[in-house]
């Protein structure tokens, strides 16, 4: 998505050779016009998967999340990163390694939010090592559901993550890949 690329360049900052920030648009301000785009573009991307809900990792997922569920027209599941390890009745929970953190936490679903036969698309900000992506499907399957895609705003390309869930048979789809941060340059993936 060349908009993105653009501003991800204008923008975006190699923290080190493996995290980008972009804070100013995406994780902390956010561009409302930006994310209506990002949006639309998952919504045309995803448009003949038979979506019924969209969902989402807290938090920074949450504005491209609601936006692709706007333009689809379904609900939007937020997934949370619970801090209670006590489990209430219909609450389903699975542990995640952070990759931005460097420690685990509980993400945690109400199944009443998800029901069999529900078709979703998971939507996240960044896709790096998978971690995140891989259990939210973990959620989504257990309560029930189809994983109809996983939809990131950046992946890094040159992480594991993208492959690995394309190996599992999940559909992917990034709106901007990013190749390298080496040097503290900005490069895109190839293709
Ligand atoms: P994964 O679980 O795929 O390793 O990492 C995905 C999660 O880590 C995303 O939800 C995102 O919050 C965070 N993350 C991973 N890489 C980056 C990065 O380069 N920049 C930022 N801002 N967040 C990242």
């Amino acid at each position: 998505m060349q908009l993105l690329e653009e501003r991800i360049l204008r923008d975006g900052r190699a923290l080190s050779e493996d995290v980008l920030l972009v804070d100013s648009f995406l994780n902390h301000q956010v561009d409302t016009e930006l994310m209506r785009e990002v949006g639309e573009e998952f919504a045309r991307l995803f448009k003949d998967a038979g979506v019924t809900r969209v969902a989402t990792i807290e938090a920074s997922g949450i504005a491209p999340a609601v936006m692709t569920a706007q333009a689809l027209k379904t609900p939007m599941v937020i997934l949370k990163k619970s801090k209670s390890s006590i489990l209430q009745d219909g609450v389903i929970q699975t542990e995640v390694f952070s990759f931005t953190k460097n420690a685990s936490y509980q993400l945690t679903l109400k199944s009443q939010f998800v029901r069999p036969g529900d078709r979703v698309l998971l939507i996240d900000d960044f896709l790096a090592n998978g971690e995140a992506a891989f259990g939210g499907i973990r959620l989504l399957e257990q309560a029930g559901a189809t994983v109809a895609g996983v939809g990131a705003v950046i992946a890094k390309a040159f992480q594991p993550g993208m492959g690995k869930l394309r190996a599992a048979g999940y559909r992917v789809e990034a709106l901007a890949a990013i190749g390298s941060l080496s040097c503290g340059k900005i490069a895109f993936a190839e293709g």
